[in-house]
């Protein structure tokens, strides 16, 4: 796939599957711009790693659950590339704990930055690609959204069940030339899982068909199909990425 001087924001981005979209993205031509909460560091190497293939990236902090941060940094991206063509809600948290230890504040915090966040941004840079009419935003959601839920996870779970309906509804608002679509990834090797037990990573490893978690490219090349023209005629959808879990 071909993504020749177009123009991708990839919320999250400075590791984890974030990344990874960011590097495919920036291998097949795009100009990226790749974003980060708190994480300068892993960002700016990312950056300039992308930048070596030849694009023009740039590297913007901002936390997508602050509404005036989303706004310059869609600004700061119009100002320096005049459109954008491709948003990635890619952000997200988890903060996992026993179901009585949840506080209001870790469902606040999960629920600004994984389904506030993706509604601000993609209103920002939606009316943008109106004007263009021109646009495709693809939804980093989740099989917790859809049914491999836990209640540890509560909060969490409810942000991608969310996130399912928001993406229909922003179809629906942007349609018809802005595309937007969601992808439910199950387990992947991610920094997102670090903290839990060896024996509990076994035990979900064996309920996935295909015995293994994702790798972050694997979920990047779904991305960069529902980026391209050759998924045109899929909106408002979802598409799982989980190796086979809701089957085993
Ligand atoms: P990581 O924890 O590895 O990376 C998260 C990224 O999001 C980092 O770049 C982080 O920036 C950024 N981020 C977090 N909060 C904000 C914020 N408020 N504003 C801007 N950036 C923010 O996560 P993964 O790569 O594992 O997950 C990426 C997405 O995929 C998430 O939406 C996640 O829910 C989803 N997902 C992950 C699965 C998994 O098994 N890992 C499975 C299914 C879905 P910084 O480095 O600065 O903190």
């Amino acid at each position: 796939m071909n993504f020749k001087d177009k123009v991708v924001l990839v919320t999250g981005s400075s590791r984890g599957i974030g990344r990874s979209i960011a590097v495919k993205f920036a291998k097949a031509g795009a100009n990226v711009i790749v974003n980060y909460k708190t994480n300068a560091k892993e960002a700016e190497a990312i950056t300039e790693i992308i930048s070596s293939y030849g694009t023009k990236c740039m590297c913007i902090q901002a936390d997508v659950s602050k509404e005036i941060e989303v706004r310059h940094m869609i600004e700061t991206i119009i100002a320096e590339y005049g459109r954008i063509d491709i948003v990635v809600n890619n952000a997200g948290i988890a903060i996992d704990s026993e179901f009585d230890d949840k506080r209001v504040r870790d469902f606040q915090d999960t629920l600004d930055t994984n389904l506030i966040g993706v509604f601000l941004v993609s209103k920002y840079a939606g009316n943008y690609m109106l004007k263009q009419e021109y646009g495709k935003i693809v939804n980093i959601s989740s099989t917790n959204g859809i049914d491999t839920t836990y209640p540890y996870s509560i909060d969490y779970d409810a942000s991608k069940a969310g996130l399912i309906n928001l993406t229909r509804n922003l179809a629906i608002q942007f349609a018809p030339n802005i595309n937007v679509n969601a992808v439910a990834p199950g387990w992947i090797d991610t920094e997102m899982n670090a903290d839990l037990s060896k024996n509990y990573l076994k035990e979900e490893k064996d309920k996935i068909l295909l015995k293994r978690f994702a790798e972050p490219e694997e979920i990047a090349d779904v991305v960069l199909f529902l980026s391209s023209d050759k998924s045109r005629y899929i909106d408002g959808e979802v598409i799982r990425v989980d190796g086979g879990i809701k089957f085993a």
